[in-house]
């Protein structure tokens, strides 16, 4: 008689500059991984409190990780913070081994089989950071798994010749506006317009013959 021990899901991580990056870069394809079992895991780096002059800096932290851990629930993933501090996030890291030992263990406790991460020509410094981090972090990492990019604004330029990745997301991309519904106190600073949303769902669907889609460029 043969045993058959129950394999693991297939994880997934998502590395994210500020609280809602993921949501915007890659909302549709995190719940839809979820829906389907595997386990997403998403790191924030920081909370972005430099965007909230007139607020003491625990108080949008506390409201920013809420913001984000309801988001997370709605999409299905797990979300860490590092709470880093915004545009000095490489500077952290080359600086604080404890940063990068904690990073090294939950890749190698996660051990997933595919990262998404900010895109290099991304023009925020803290994005183009963790896409920075990301190539570090791979480095060490005895398992290679694939390194997917993704994009948080438009027009990010992409004049690349690099794979690109399209997952449909006609099912879970209602969930990813739902998400991002969870983000009140953004909306004051930065207006994300949905039509925008749309816009680039419809228009990554169509080239896979899907009603939404959110698309990726793999680098590794
Ligand atoms: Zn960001």
């Amino acid at each position: 008689m043969t045993l058959h021990r129950k394999s693991r899901p297939e994880s997934i991580l998502v590395l994210s500059a500020h609280s809602d990056d993921f949501v915007l870069g890659a909302g549709g394809t995190i719940a839809r991984y979820a829906q389907e079992g595997k386990k997403v895991y998403c790191v924030v780096f920081s909370y972005g409190e430099k965007s909230h002059p007139w607020l003491k800096e625990h108080v949008v932290q506390k409201m920013r990780a809420q913001e984000a851990f309801n988001a997370s629930k709605v999409l299905g993933c797990k979300t860490t913070f590092l709470d880093l501090t915004e545009f000095k996030f490489r500077q952290q890291y080359d600086e604080r081994k404890d940063l990068q030992a904690l990073l090294l263990r939950l890749l190698e406790k996660t051990k997933p089989t595919k990262i998404f991460t900010h895109s290099p020509e991304d023009p925020h410094p803290d994005h183009k950071a963790v896409h920075e981090i990301t190539r570090l972090l791979y480095e060490q990492l005895p398992r290679k798994p694939e390194v997917y990019i993704y994009s948080v604004w438009n027009p990010v330029s992409f004049r690349t010749t690099l794979p690109a990745f399209y997952v449909n997301i006609s099912k879970t991309f209602s969930t990813k506006l739902k998400a991002l519904k969870m983000f009140p106190s953004q909306r004051i600073h930065i207006i994300y317009p949905v039509f925008l949303l749309f816009y680039r769902a419809i228009k990554d669907g169509i080239k896979i013959k899907a009603r939404f889609g959110e698309h990726f460029f793999r680098i590794l």
